[in-house]
């Protein structure tokens, strides 16, 4: 099922995308997730493709696409037998490095850009923090500039892929908070270098997405020269909140990708399980809870799209966005749930799959933003209630 908007270039990229993502099969990913490693072959098969630049400037060595086609490749990594682990090891590549695209100086993009592009430099995301969790103004990371540099002390919780990272995109504060107008004010971006001698990651044990490492992140002392600040300084909050839409449309198109495989399997299951004489898919229970999902995936896919356009065409689509990745964290969730019921006791048994891709769709439903704090931006923006957050 291909969407309706489709172009000829937005079905090359499905087709090429998925002509690597096939290469990976879920023997490939379970043994990923089984020993904790983490998928280079898989990086550099999309790195090599071209696939990490799709959103890019041109001049930098990016293909200069919107987010929607971003977000078409990425709904087939998703519905790849990588599923979210596939997504994670390249999403921030695809667009983590925004802030920079757009408040960079022309110098920090020329050095900077070109080797995220080619996958031979990593970046992860620092802005998580344990005492702060969704309340980013209250992160307690410091940076104070002594003469040409920043010196960081604090720390960091969840922080994805720092186990390979060189880079770190960290958000931190430069001002305290009560000589603040507003909290979100004195908090500034950098692109630092992941200096292990000032910086030690811990890997956090988690449910699931094992092949993609999340951690905690202790730094003390980490130096950064100011010509690492992205934009001015103070500002930091401002140019994270300008990438979340398309963080959000990205991931709504991962989950429904993810979803569609969970379906998929559980379609092809139900159709060759005999059981009290026939096919399980004959009955109703079990083929009524697919369709709906089924036409649950849909709309959040379109949603997705719709955002996705609207970003790209330059106008307001937070409320979209945010629904969008609502939509597809409820319909990726029952996905799983159904394929897991719809294949029994096997759903429970690693060699069908079904319980890597449900471990993995339970994190897309805390992270990175849950489905309470978008519920509580569309009731404040949308519905005119009071802000509750
Ligand atoms: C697998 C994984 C990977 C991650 N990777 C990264 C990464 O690479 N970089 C990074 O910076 N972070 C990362 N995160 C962190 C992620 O973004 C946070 O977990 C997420 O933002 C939620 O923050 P929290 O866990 O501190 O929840 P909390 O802020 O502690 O919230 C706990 C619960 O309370 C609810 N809640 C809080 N306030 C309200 C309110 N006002 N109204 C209603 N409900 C409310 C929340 O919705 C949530 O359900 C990752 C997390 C996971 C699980």
């Amino acid at each position: 099922m291909e969407p309706l908007a489709d172009t000829p270039e937005r079905a090359e990229i499905r087709d090429a995308v998925r002509a690597i993502c096939d290469r990976f099969d879920d023997q490939y990913w379970a043994e990923k997730d089984r020993t904790h490693s983490f998928p280079f072959e898989f990086a550099k098969a999309i790195a090599d493709g071209g696939w990490l630049g799709i959103a890019m400037p041109e001049e930098y060595g990016g293909a200069g696409l919107g987010v929607t086609e971003a977000a078409i490749m990425m709904q087939v990594v998703g519905g790849s037998a990588g599923a979210f682990a596939a997504c994670s090891t390249v999403h921030i590549n695809i667009f983590g490095l925004h802030p920079i695209v757009k408040h960079g100086t022309d110098k920090q993009r020329k050095d900077w850009l070109p080797s995220i592009i080619d996958g031979s430099s990593r970046a992860c995301f620092g802005v998580t923090e344990p005492d702060a969790g969704l309340d980013t103004s209250k992160i307690k990371t410091r940076a104070v500039l002594k003469g040409d540099r920043y010196i960081v002390h604090g720390q960091k919780i969840w922080t994805s892929t720092a186990q390979q990272a060189d880079k770190i995109v960290l958000l931190a504060r430069t001002k305290p908070i009560e000589e603040c107008v507003k909290p979100a004010d004195g908090l500034s971006l950098f692109y630092a270098d992941v200096d292990r001698s000032k910086v030690e990651i811990r890997e956090i044990l988690k449910m699931g997405r094992h092949a993609v490492n999340s951690n905690q992140v202790f730094i003390d002392g980490l130096e950064i020269p100011i010509e690492h600040r992205i934009g001015e300084e103070g500002r930091g909050f401002r140019y994270i909140l300008d990438s979340l839409n398309p963080e959000r449309i990205l991931n709504a198109a991962e989950i429904v990708g993810m979803g569609r495989r969970a379906l998929a399997k559980a379609a092809a299951y139900a159709k060759e399980r005999v059981v009290f004489g026939r096919p399980i898919g004959k009955n109703q229970s079990i083929q009524h809870p697919l369709a709906e999902n089924w036409s649950e995936l849909y709309a959040a896919e379109l949603m997705t799209l719709h955002a996705a356009e609207l970003y790209d065409a330059g106008k307001p689509c937070g409320a979209q966005a945010n629904a969008a990745k609502y939509l597809a964290a409820d319909a990726g969730f029952r996905a799983c749930d159904r394929a897991m019921r719809t294949h029994g006791g096997m759903g429970y048994a690693a060699e069908f799959h079904i319980e890597r891709y449900f471990r993995e769709m339970m994190a897309v439903q805390l992270a990175p933003v849950s489905r309470e704090m978008i519920l509580c931006f569309i009731a404040e923006r949308e519905l005119g209630l009071p802000k509750s957050y």
